[in-house]
């Protein structure tokens, strides 16, 4: 009943790239299998060990990112991939909790600000995602770097103003005579 009529712009998913190191083989070998959601990705094992697949990994992240950059960085009419996921990233599992709490439900973070390039990496060094999803929840999740920033959508309003910090600048204005009269 709540059908929302004219839907005033189209808006794609926020993209989700998964890169995760899991066991391969017998435990006691070692080995480590370096996996990547996106399909054209292939499996990468490593005999050496956890080491050198989490180097690998982040690599593989960074090469993503250079991709992702490349191609504009994160887009102001995504979705927030973390909603499109019941915001399961920033939500305590409840099975988990110390005292059953409910004192951070589902649902506490409403999705809001602009869209971020977000990358997030797990204490255990074993998975790394990285998500275009909004600001509030990316401020949500423990461990979430916001590396860059989604324009608005359609209006260009502050074109640049809001850009993220950490877009590299490489040209720069050489100080000199310039004449403001
Ligand atoms: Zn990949
Ligand atoms: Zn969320
Ligand atoms: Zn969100």
């Amino acid at each position: 009943m709540t059908v929302e009529a004219g839907t005033q712009q189209e808006r794609v998913a926020g993209r989700v790239w998964t890169v995760r190191l899991d066991p391969y083989g017998r435990p006691s070998a070692g080995a480590v299998k370096l996996s990547c959601s996106r399909p054209a990705c292939a499996d990468q094992c490593f005999p050496g060990g956890a080491a050198a697949g989490r180097k690998a990994a982040v690599e593989h992240v960074n090469l993503h990112l250079a991709h992702i950059r490349a191609g504009g960085g994160p887009r102001g009419e995504a979705w927030c991939a973390c909603r499109a996921a019941d915001c399961a990233w920033h939500t305590p599992d409840p099975t988990a909790g110390p005292r059953g709490g409910t004192r951070l439900a589902a649902g506490t973070v409403r999705c809001g600000g602009p869209v971020v390039l977000t990358v997030y990496a797990d204490r255990a060094g074993r998975l790394w995602r990285i998500a275009e999803m909004c600001a509030r929840c990316a401020a949500a999740i423990p461990d979430c770097r916001v590396l860059d920033t989604a324009p608005p959508p359609a209006r260009t309003t502050r074109a640049g103003m809001d850009q993220a910090a950490g877009t590299p600048v490489t040209e720069r204005e050489p100080a000199g005579d310039t004449a403001l009269v």
